[in-house]
């Protein structure tokens, strides 16, 4: 179908300083694992944004200098000739589907741990860095030889940015790196040329960029993505003052071609990338707004906001909001959002729920994950296509088992590749567990993983039924089926007596009791008794925090009790920590962490500090003699628990199948195979993922076992890797 005239708009070019953008899709700078050290997964992960139609597409942050070092988080880097050759690869990528290829210049100075390089980063005071409180960090305080040195780091790097290919320069201005730092008054303590009154504060923002731009801004377009509010009040930047100050000194001083505007700061970060779960689609647009007002019509502007709706970008840019439309999470979960636009199928876009899953395994080190994407990061290393499936080579018939998330992956990439595929379910609609999962309070954005699926599935009618509402299905139904292969996804259902990481069967915790309930039994109507309920968190993830609010908002007064030293403790890693410690005190609700039930009755539940004992085998650790009474246990009144404790496959199917073995040739029954939660509870990114990989490869060798895949890692004795006595390397003695 083709697109309504009304998109039009989005894909008009944007002149960008010398540069010049196809359309108005700019992919914001977004961590992602790679780096420069994998650079085939750099390349053709921003390669298939480039390929998806986004006009620009950028690094994740790009370290300037190895005194600007955040390993085991892995940032880009443009150090030295290496990181040149290979992040020229993503340029080339980049450059090969027509976009412009941008890398983020970053310099954190003192919030730098230097865990890899041990090098200190320079910063306009010293203080003790928010954001690595807890290891330490400090930087120096620059003089005004630093203050040129580091200024020339940014122009050195920018040059070996443009020997790389790079289009875009642009300068990182979140409050964890140095313009930013000098422009706040809680990181500028300064009192020479460059501390006090705002012209002094700005002075090295606008020095550097202007360094930049005599020393690149023929060849390259010269931008900057500016907190203009880091919502920390006067000690901050303030939307109403420095902010907007600076933005009125970018329009008089030309030193930027283009600005990308966001709000927030990096000790509580969050609030740029805000989870649906508290900030809408859009949440940032009254700042954005303000700040176009001040830059004028010759600057352009790039805003983010999770935009998924092309009438919303169409609305944002038709009211001179922005001019181009900033996305990191909706082009991490529709790569080919722009190109679905342009073509007219907007029914077809994947849209991110905006849960942070992608965050949350670049903050703990790791690679990006997507729970609408299951393709993401798998584009090199396992050569995937968000949008092409293989055909298969050995046509069947195949019976899935269980339509919740996994099962309609696993489903909807079989019928992609031509398999002929029923998915059934006892269950009247599709979903699984994430449909009451997204009953929660703040989780109904999270219905977009099922709505997709929903639509993917209908598309593929073909050859491709569903059958819902169907009597549960027993070995005998899947033997009987005549389905040449199955796969089960059963799902895993919550514990119902309570056992956790931490601890066996809670005694007394049995969900068959009026006054103990599992959380899909709260969701499905089993009524919750009494006025006090506690909840245990042994998951630590949405689910016990989302039931804790579901009950206060139901006037309930409710505790909530986990075996982590944090509530809600993955909320760290997805950035909504902060915002759900609020929520807790705003509803009234009582939190007790490093406690766990040692035993519930109606009425009440019995709870221990954690750590009472001292470890049984060392000893006591403090000297003093372990408390064997009952120290640190008490009694709290409750008339209903709610155990989030911990889950469990429902393999029950599976097990009888098992054992039927040597019925299936006589079924004609090839395989049989689990996936997702049937296999092991997991987030709901992993489960996709599995079912994704599995009908990805349903006709290699071994289905049930990944194909091999491309590490990218430097081999001893390839010339590329210096060897002892090498001129490169430098030990003693050699
Ligand atoms: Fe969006 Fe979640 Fe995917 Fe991140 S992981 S892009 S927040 S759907």
């Amino acid at each position: 179908m083709p697109r309504d005239r009304k998109y039009d708009v989005l894909f008009e070019p944007v002149k960008i300083g010398p540069k010049t953008s196809r359309n108005r899709f700019w992919q914001t700078s977004h961590c992602a694992g790679p780096g420069a050290e994998r650079p085939g997964a750099q390349a053709h992960l921003r390669g298939m944004k480039a390929e998806g139609g986004w006009g620009v597409v950028f690094t994740e942050y790009c370290s300037i200098h190895p005194e600007a070092d955040e390993y085991p988080y892995t940032s880009a880097r443009i150090w030295d000739q290496g990181d040149v050759q290979n992040l020229g690869y993503m340029c080339e990528v980049a450059h090969r589907h027509g976009s412009l290829a941008g890398i983020q210049l970053w310099y954190s100075g003192g919030n730098a741990p230097s865990l890899e390089s041990r090098e200190f980063g320079r910063s306009p005071s010293q203080w003790l860095s928010p954001l690595f409180a807890t290891r330490s960090v400090y930087g120096y305080a620059m003089d005004e030889f630093d203050i040129r040195t580091v200024i020339n780091m940014y122009v050195e790097a920018g040059r070996r940015a443009e020997q790389a290919g790079f289009d875009i320069l642009e300068v990182s201005a979140g409050d964890d790196t140095v313009p930013i730092q000098f422009l706040e008054p809680r990181f500028n303590r300064r009192t020479d040329g460059y501390g006090g009154s705002f012209a002094n504060r700005s002075r090295f923002f606008i020095e550097l960029l202007g360094a930049l731009k005599r020393a690149l801004g023929d060849r390259c377009a010269i931008t900057t993505r500016f907190e203009m509010d880091t919502l920390h009040g006067p000690e901050g930047v303030e939307a109403h003052e420095d902010g907007v100050r600076l933005l009125e000194r970018f329009r008089t001083e030309g030193v930027v071609d283009l600005v990308a505007l966001k709000i927030g700061d990096y000790a509580e970060w969050g609030e740029d990338a805000g989870v649906s779960r508290y900030r809408k689609a859009g949440w940032m647009t009254p700042f954005i707004r303000q700040g176009r007002s001040l830059l004028g019509p010759g600057i352009p502007v790039v805003g983010n906001g999770r935009l998924t709706s092309p009438d919303d970008m169409v609305g944002l840019i038709g009211a001179g909001v922005l001019d181009l439309i900033g996305a990191a999470r909706p082009s991490i979960a529709d790569p080919f959002l722009p190109v679905k636009i342009m073509e007219g199928r907007n029914e077809d876009i994947r849209e991110c729920i905006g849960c942070n899953i992608c965050v949350s395994k670049f903050q703990q080190g790791g690679q990006i994950m997507c729970t609408q994407n299951a393709t993401i990061g798998e584009e090199y290393r396992r050569g995937w296509h968000p949008e092409k499936f293989a055909r298969t080579t050995k046509p069947c018939s195949v019976l899935v088992v269980g339509a919740g998330a996994a099962g309609m992956e696993c489903a909807r990439v079989l019928g992609a590749r031509g398999y002929t595929v029923h998915l059934r379910d006892a269950e009247r609609e599709l979903g699984g567990h994430w449909r009451l999962v997204t009953q929660l309070p703040r989780l109904g954005e999270w219905s977009r993983v099922i709505g997709y699926r929903q639509i993917q599935l209908a598309k593929l009618k073909k050859n491709v039924e569903v059958h819902l509402g169907v009597a549960r299905m027993s070995a005998d139904d899947v033997l009987e089926y005549g389905a040449d292969q199955v796969v089960l996804a059963t799902g895993a259902p919550w514990q119902a007596d309570g056992r956790s990481a931490n601890a066996g069967p809670i005694p007394g915790a049995d969900a068959s009791l009026a006054h103990v309930l599992t959380p899909f039994q709260v969701i499905t109507g089993k009524p919750v008794p009494g006025k006090r309920v506690l909840i245990l968190d042994g998951d630590g993830h949405f689910m016990g925090i989302a039931l804790a609010e579901l009950m206060a908002d139901q006037g309930r007064q409710v505790t909530y009790v986990c075996d982590a030293a944090d509530v809600a403790e993955y909320g760290v890693f997805t950035m909504e920590s902060f915002n759900n410690k609020r929520m807790l005190f705003e509803k009234g609700i009582k939190t007790l962490c490093s406690h766990w039930a040692v035993g519930i009755e109606p009425g009440r539940v019995r709870l221990a500090y954690l750590y009472r004992f001292g470890p049984d085998l060392l000893g006591p650790t403090t000297g003093a003699v372990p408390r064997r009474d009952n120290g640190g246990e008490f009694d709290l009144e409750a008339d209903a628990v709610i155990l989030v404790t911990s889950r469990s496959s429902d393999t029950a199917l599976w097990r009888e199948l098992q054992a039927r073995r040597p019925e299936w040739p006589m079924h004609g029954v090839g395989a049989v195979f689990r996936t997702g939660d049937c296999k092991a509870p997991a987030q709901l990114n992993q489960a996709i993922w599995d079912a994704h990989r599995l009908a990805r490869e349903f006709d290699s060798p071994h289905p049930a076992y990944p194909l091999p895949w491309i590490r990218e890692r430097q081999l001893w004795g390839s010339p590329t890797v210096p060897q002892l006595g090498d001129p490169r390397i430098n030990v003693e003695g050699e």
